[in-house]
């Protein structure tokens, strides 16, 4: 049986150019649609070239997709912070993943401790929640998920003309909010391993 690897590739989603984040039922994002271009000519080029199996991983878990921010810290990318988002170092939580699943088996990569940057942030990530989606300090799906379902049913509500598509602007509130953008990873490591890998420790594991 091939297990394969899975690649977790993220692209920055700049605030200055929000409408990469604007979702249109049936068709994700402008900045999915860029992700899903690099992983499908990625996936090619390996077959191609390489010879390998690879091919595009559907965004969705009920598609057949995977949690991707899982994978991304798995990867090595960034670790979770407060906001429940991955934070990459130089760009914060502003980046969005997609993985292409290969047929190319590499060695189990080891993971690293690193200084989370929440350990001395004051949290406007969860303070400027609008649905208060972090009570007792952790993320609450269930209200995050209430106020996206929100946003839709606003914006259905003001297309009335059913060929004409308005897109779904999210919060993002958690986001754009967190201070960690220029959270440099290599200084704030505590202990480097061979390979990138981190795990964010908390305050509670800071003596
Ligand atoms: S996306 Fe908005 S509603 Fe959801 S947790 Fe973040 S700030 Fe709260
Ligand atoms: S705003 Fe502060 S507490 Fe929230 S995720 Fe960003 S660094 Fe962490």
């Amino acid at each position: 049986m091939i297990l394969g690897r899975v690649i977790v590739l993220g692209l920055y989603h700049d605030p200055e150019h929000p409408e990469m984040d604007w979702w249109e039922e049936g068709r994700s994002t402008p900045g999915d649609r860029i992700l899903y271009g690099m992983t499908t000519a990625l996936s090619r080029w390996l077959r191609e070239v390489h010879g390998r199996e690879a091919h595009d991983i559907p965004y969705a878990v009920s598609d057949g997709g995977i949690y991707l921010k899982d994978a991304a810290v798995l990867a090595g990318l960034g670790m979770f912070g407060r906001n429940n988002l991955v934070i990459v170092p130089g760009f914060g939580p502003r980046i969005r993943f997609r993985a292409l699943w290969t047929d190319l088996e590499v060695e189990a990569l080891p993971l690293r401790e690193c200084l989370s940057p929440c350990i001395k942030c004051g949290r406007p990530c969860q303070k400027h929640c609008p649905q208060q989606a972090f009570p007792g300090g952790h993320y609450s799906r269930e209200r995050c998920l209430s106020r996206m379902d929100a946003d839709k049913a606003s914006v259905a509500s003001r297309t009335s003309d059913t060929t004409q598509k308005e897109s779904v602007r999210h919060c993002r509130n958690c986001e754009l909010f967190c201070t960690a953008s220029f959270f440099p990873s290599p200084v704030l490591c505590l202990r480097t391993g061979r390979h990138q890998g981190m795990i964010a420790l908390q305050p509670e594991d800071v003596k």
